[in-house]
């Protein structure tokens, strides 16, 4: 490859030497001309695949006519996106943002001033271990990665941390500390390693959180707009949260965020309290809609959640007798094999089997395939995977 402008780039992100020119559904094209079958879509986000003949011609439409206008007049598509994502969640009301770290930037302002209206202005939230939220200062003050977090301190106050999936840990934190008014989790963890909270569980958060007043906020940046099978991840519990907050696969990569809250927690923000220059715009809500429309049309989630299941029996089948395969899980599109070693180098493995995939928590490889991929596709994925996780098993054990 070129040096290109690398140089020129911060160095916040090791790149793997690969660089596309174009995609068509799960397949991305590299320069060189070799393709790749795209099983991370662009970490959740290109759920419909790559240059999606509706979503173009639907973007093109809206760019030659109107991209920007400002949240200080009426924007039709706006207002379509908010009602059409309400009718799909049960939630009220939605903010725009751009990005997950600020949608949920605004859900952690949300919380706060919910306590200052009702008299309690040292709001703490609980969230959990392993949780990822962003990279703001508060999101990051939230996340639960210490690699993340370090070097950037002073950072924001205002959490309580708490082990994922232990109802028990978060009733010993209810019972002393007045000043909790939120719980905030991922139902299904993508940075943490695919991790899925319990349905048991999740029913017992609400029912905590209606005692209590607190508010059930859940992040479903990663797991939210059809990747789980369902609209959003939530729905597998049959729960209705007070706040969530959405990204990734909603714009289908035109950066766009959203905060969806009900009751209360819908009527916490008036007029000057929160704000976005961006956010919520013609043409990312467009992308948006264009994207819950297709999803709808062509029955992704249900292809999802088949697919999600093809591909996780086709690796417990591939992988049976493959030592230091600790567990294969997830739901629907999200989908996560755990590993008793740190497997970073796999990543480059399937890129030479011309496989794109992500390697999260050091020991998770991470599947995150587009929405729309087929039976061939999803049986190709195992097929290239499965040998990359074999070899790399029998070169650790040879190493021991
Ligand atoms: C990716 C992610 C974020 C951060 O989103 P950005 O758009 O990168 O700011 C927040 N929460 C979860 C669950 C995520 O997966």
């Amino acid at each position: 490859m070129t040096d290109g402008g690398l140089r020129f780039l911060m160095t916040t992100y090791n790149r793997l030497p690969v660089a596309f020119t174009h995609g068509r559904g799960a397949w991305l094209v590299a320069e060189d001309g070799t393709e790749y079958l795209d099983a991370l879509a662009g970490i959740a986000v290109n759920g419909l695949g790559h240059a999606h003949p509706r979503l173009i011609k639907a973007l093109a439409e809206q760019a030659g006519r109107l991209i920007h206008v400002s949240n200080i007049y009426r924007i039709r598509e706006q207002e379509a996106l908010a009602e059409r994502l309400c009718a799909l969640s049960g939630m009220e009301a939605v903010f725009f943002a751009n990005s997950g770290s600020e949608a949920n930037e605004a859900a952690l302002k949300l919380v706060r001033l919910y306590g200052h209206q009702r008299g309690q202005p040292q709001a703490q939230t609980l969230v959990m271990e392993r949780a990822w939220h962003g990279r703001t200062l508060a999101t990051l003050a939230a996340t639960g990665s210490e690699k993340a977090r370090r070097g950037f301190e002073p950072l924001p106050t205002g959490f309580i941390r708490v082990p994922y999936n232990d109802i028990e840990a978060i009733e010993r934190v209810a019972a002393h500390d007045p000043r909790v008014l939120a719980v905030w989790l991922e139902v299904l963890q993508g940075e943490g390693g695919i991790r899925v909270a319990d349905r048991e569980y999740v029913r017992a958060l609400r029912r905590l959180c209606d005692e209590r007043g607190w508010l059930l906020m859940i992040d479903e940046v990663q797991s939210g707009v059809g990747r789980t099978g369902k609209w959003f991840g939530y729905q597998w519990s049959e729960v209705q949260p007070d706040v969530i907050t959405l990204a990734k696969g909603l714009g289908s990569g035109v950066p766009i965020g959203a905060i969806l809250a009900r009751g209360p927690a819908a009527r916490v923000f008036t007029p000057g309290s929160h704000g976005s220059t961006f956010g919520g715009g013609p043409f990312a809500c467009r992308a948006a809609l264009e994207t819950l429309a297709i999803i709808e049309e062509e029955g992704l989630l249900a292809n999802a959640a088949r697919q999600g299941e093809r591909i996780r029996a086709g690796l417990a089948r591939a992988l049976a007798s493959v030592p230091g395969v600790v567990a294969i899980r997830g739901e629907g599109l999200m989908i996560g094999v755990e590993l008793d070693r740190p497997c970073g180098e796999l990543v480059t493995m399937a890129l030479q089997a011309r496989l794109l995939i992500n390697v999260t928590q050091d020991n998770v490889v991470r599947l995150l395939p587009p929405l729309v991929i087929d039976d061939n596709e999803a049986d190709e994925i195992v097929a290239r995977l499965a040998p990359c996780i074999a070899r790399f098993a029998d070169a650790a054990r040879c190493a021991a």
